[in-house]
């Protein structure tokens, strides 16, 4: 099982921490974002899935009010007790804005010893950020036995990431590494935070995910993302509508017309038809059609390229050269500026895919991508299998 060698790693990393065995593991995924982008803070709707890479949370108790925590990323643990948002930095500051906002919410968060491994690759738009997030809350609820029911976990790991981290970024991450089912991708409906798990078998049906990793250098990208969000809510602002979502598909052209910046009307071109896009998959995966959800995600590639313009050159030459070497459709996935790039391919077609992309890369003297295909896997839960010693 994917997940074994984390897990072992972060047990043996927790008794040479802390000199004793966890009391348990659990572990939380990184996710991709099948369809529906920069549509979450929009009030819209997404429709991510569980990665098989996951993070691991080695997690024993401490005295009350007493929270150390240690990495394999790190060098050090970092010892913190009760805090405000912003008083543990880096990448402990994750951690401690779990413990905030447990606490903040009333709950008597346990004391704890954490040891952290990770698969899931780190800035690449995979979410390792609320991978670790929701692997510790759910920590930290088993370990307190703590009253916190499953639909209201991803907000609170949001909160340590927007308040304590300051990173604003909107409820997808967090939904999807804690709500995902293996075999089903998550239709989150983030007005509501209603869930529906829809079946995504691609084995069964021949088919396959790519995932490439354009390894482009991330750049602006808080700036840029900040950017996106105010366009949206003057559009929203101009529109008298609460958000984008509130535009349904068949009144986009009333809409634009109301707007007279003409870069306010790409923003909001892509959001309401993203929505759209979104809407569109689930119905085509509701009935089984998996194949002909291609074109939707590669005109959701379009969009983010020429309407919402955050891709950069290397993902754009990954979806060419992906749909170019045959696939069904491709998009960039995450909220854009580098990171990954998903392909909806035959199941027989990854490596000649993936070489036909390394060749794109090489001849234009990109950084090599990174390709591997993907599962829908489960969200976050405590593994019950022991770990290999
Ligand atoms: P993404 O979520 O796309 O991977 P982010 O910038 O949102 O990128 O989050 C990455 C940050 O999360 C890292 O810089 C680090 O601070 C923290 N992080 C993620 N996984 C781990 C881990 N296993 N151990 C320690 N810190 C981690
Ligand atoms: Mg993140």
């Amino acid at each position: 099982m994917t997940g074994l060698k984390a897990a072992s790693d972060a047990a043996a990393l927790y008794r040479r921490q802390f000199g004793s065995d966890p009391a348990g593991l659990w572990t939380a995924p990184g996710r991709v974002n099948l369809i529906g982008e920069h549509t979450d803070y929009n009030d819209g709707f997404v429709l991510p899935f569980a990665l098989p890479q996951r993070t691991v949370a080695a997690a024993g108790p401490a005295p009350a009010g007493e929270w150390t925590v240690c990495s394999a990323f790190a060098d050090e643990p970092v010892s913190f007790g009760a805090t405000a948002p912003g008083e543990v930095t880096g990448w402990a500051g994750y951690v401690a804005g779990v413990v905030w906002s447990l606490r903040d919410a009333g709950f008597d968060v346990p004391g704890a010893r954490i040891a952290l491994t990770s698969e899931v690759p780190v800035g690449s738009g995979l979410s390792s950020s609320a991978a670790l997030e929701s692997a510790v809350l759910t920590a930290l609820v088993d370990l307190g036995g703590l009253d916190l029911p499953v639909d209201r976990r991803p907000a609170l790991a949001q909160r340590a990431e927007n308040v304590y981290v300051g990173a604003p970024t909107g409820i997808l991450d967090q939904s999807a590494s804690i709500r995902c089912r293996a075999g089903h991708a998550l239709f989150l409906d983030c007005r509501t935070l209603e869930v529906e798990q829809i079946p995504f078998d691609l084995a069964a049906a021949g088919l396959a995910i790519l995932v490439i990793n354009s390894n482009a250098p991330h750049q602006h990208v808080d700036g840029e993302y900040g950017a996106r969000r105010k366009s949206c809510e003057e559009a929203a602002r101009q529109l008298g509508v609460p958000a984008l979502r509130d535009v349904p598909a068949d009144g986009l052209a009333a809409a634009l017309e109301r707007l007279d910046d003409a870069v306010i009307r790409r923003r909001v071109r892509h959001i309401v038809t993203e929505n759209q896009r979104v809407l569109d998959t689930v119905e085509l995966l509701r009935t089984g059609r998996l194949r002909e959800i291609g074109p939707l995600l590669t005109a959701s590639h379009a969009s983010m390229r020429d309407d919402f313009e955050i891709t950069v050159a290397q993902v754009d030459v990954a979806v060419e050269t992906a749909l170019a070497a045959g696939a069904h459709g491709a998009r960039m996935t995450g909220g854009g500026f580098g990171g990954c790039v998903l392909a909806l391919i035959d199941a027989d077609r990854a490596g000649a895919t993936t070489e036909a992309v390394e060749a794109a890369y090489a001849q234009r003297s990109f950084t090599p991508p990174t390709a591997w295909t993907v599962t829908a896997g489960p969200g976050a839960g405590r593994l019950s299998d022991e770990p290999d010693r």
